[in-house]
Order: structure tokens, then C-alpha cells, then sequence
């Protein structure tokens, strides 16, 4: 469970990784020690909440991660897009020149 101050810290990839190990503990808790047990520090959160905030906590960084991929390969495109007009145009001028 994330708090929302360091929502946004560090990159999707190591927020996804870091939730999908919280997740991980989280199952192993409830396998080890029962659904319905808690930490004792905590008594009023059972290991299935714990698990369920943590799957939540999965999703949003999926999403996240999601969302950054799309945007590089938004970025991916646009370059090499740039780069094959480029190339194009430098083609277009090596032949001029050779006709020349
Ligand atoms: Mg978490």
C-alpha cells in the first residue's frame, strides 16, 4: 500500500516491480498464516484486505506502466518517422546530385 506521497516517485517499471513484490509477500502471508489472520500491529486489516489493496495497488501501476509505454512508443515513431523523412529527403538529394 502505497502512500500517496510517493505515488509518483521513482519510474512506472520500478513501481510495478516493487507492487507486484508487495503483492507477492501479501499472498505469501495469507497462505503462510490465513485469510482472516492479521499482523499484529494491525488488527483491524485482515491478510485478504492486505492482499486486495495490494492487487488494487497492481492494477494502478499496470495502468501507469500502460500509459508510459504508449507514450514511448509514441515517441518511437515520431523519431523514426523523422528519421525515414530525413533519410528520404537525403536520398532524394544524393540522387539529384549524381544526375547532376
Ligand atoms: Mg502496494
Amino acid at each position: 500500500m502505497s502512500h500517496p506521497i510517493y505515488k509518483h516517485v521513482g519510474s512506472p517499471i520500478t513501481r510495478l516491480i516493487e507492487e507486484c513484490a508487495e503483492l507477492q509477500q501479501a499472498l505469501c502471508k495469507a497462505e503462510r498464516f490465513g485469510w482472516f489472520n492479521y499482523h499484529p500491529d494491525r488488527p483491524e486489516r485482515t491478510n485478504m484486505d492486505d492482499v486486495r489493496a495490494e492487487m488494487d495497488d497492481v492494477v494502478e501501476a499496470i495502468e501507469r506502466m500502460q500509459e508510459d509505454m504508449r507514450q514511448i512508443r509514441h515517441e518511437h515513431f515520431k523519431a523514426s518517422n523523422v528519421q525515414s523523412k530525413w533519410r528520404a529527403a537525403c536520398g532524394t538529394s544524393k540522387r539529384l546530385k549524381g544526375a547532376v
